[in-house]
């Protein structure tokens, strides 16, 4: 029976500093290495786990290379027969986005486990502790697999995760689906069968960090214009993603822009700026809908596709 989880640090909040103790936004992400956050949780003494750090920054300013370092790594350990699951500390800012990555490239059998802190390391009452000994719970669950964020007690699916809440120790939320299971006491309560999926491989990123395509999100509002999207074509961007508002709809000035974009052969992908939901009904083919992905995830997406050059 494999029993090794691996932890690879990448920064965040969880491994944040405040020189106040009872300040819980005044801090600043990313000072303490994984190893200590780790020996921080009196409860894992003792147990097989392995820490490696991957990467220290703020999630705010997670790029494309360190994606790709992360999706090696993950690999790298999730193929070792001993290892029986592997859990990532990351800032929550960009969390969604590094699962949803994560999952369509990787899409493991085993668990990949996100997990990370609302309050820094020095908090009073710091969240980081009991994230991670809940994460390390769920990466040793047999029947567990794929790329879940768990966060306050809650196991949330990659495809479904979505940040909710500025200050909220329960900050994350699975929409319409729910969390996949609850982590109560060192046990899992699972409320549904875990989502698979395949990933469509290391393949596709394995490049120089330059190569990634340039898409961006524009957002549908009232007062929306074309200008932003006329401009973004100029300046050679590869892809658009558009939040639109409801189910899918748009300002008719931002939508021909979207159209003219379209036309010159920029693929533009529709989904919701709604917090839940999936778009309803038959969009046309000029410009998909992304079904429930939030416009950050979709933006993932397509990025994927146009590296495959679809
Ligand atoms: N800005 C921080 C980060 O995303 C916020 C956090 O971790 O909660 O790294």
């Amino acid at each position: 029976m494999p029993s090794t989880v691996v932890i690879l640090g990448t920064g965040g909040t969880i491994a944040g500093t405040a020189t106040n103790p009872s300040d819980n936004v005044g801090y600043t992400a990313a000072q303490r290495g994984v190893a200590d956050l780790v020996a921080a949780v009196p409860a894992l003494q003792g147990q097989a786990l392995e820490t490696e750090q991957v990467a220290q920054l703020d999630s705010k300013d997670m790029d494309h290379a360190t994606w790709q370092r992360l999706a090696q790594r993950a690999a790298h350990h999730l193929a070792r027969p001993e290892v029986c699951g592997v859990v990532v500390t990351h800032g929550t800012d960009t969390m969604e986005e590094t699962a949803w990555f994560l999952q369509r490239v990787l899409g493991p059998d085993k668990p990949l486990v996100l997990t990370g802190a609302m309050r820094p390391a020095t908090a009073l009452q710091t969240d980081g502790p009991q994230n991670i000994l809940d994460a390390i719970t769920v990466a040793r669950e047999p029947a567990a697999c794929g790329v879940v964020v768990v966060f306050a007690g809650q196991v949330h699916a990659a495809q479904d995760v979505r940040k909710l809440h500025t200050y909220r120790l329960d900050a994350f939320g699975s929409g319409d689906a729910g969390p996949i299971a609850r982590v109560e006491e060192g046990r899992l309560r699972r409320h549904r069968t875990w989502p698979v999926g395949s990933g469509l491989g290391l393949a596709r990123i394995a490049f120089e960090p330059a190569s990634w395509p340039r898409v961006e999100v524009v957002t549908s509002h009232a007062g929306a214009s074309g200008r932003l999207v006329d401009a973004l074509v100029a300046d050679g961007v590869d892809g658009l993603v558009v939040a639109a508002t409801g189910n899918g709809s748009l300002h008719q000035a931002l939508e021909l822009a979207l159209r003219r974009a379209a036309t010159a052969g920029i693929p533009v992908m529709r989904c919701t700026r709604c917090a839940s939901g999936a778009l309803i009904g038959a969009f046309d083919a000029a410009m998909p809908a992304a079904a429930s992905l939030s416009p950050w995830a979709a933006r993932v997406e397509l990025m994927l596709s146009l590296l495959a050059g679809g």
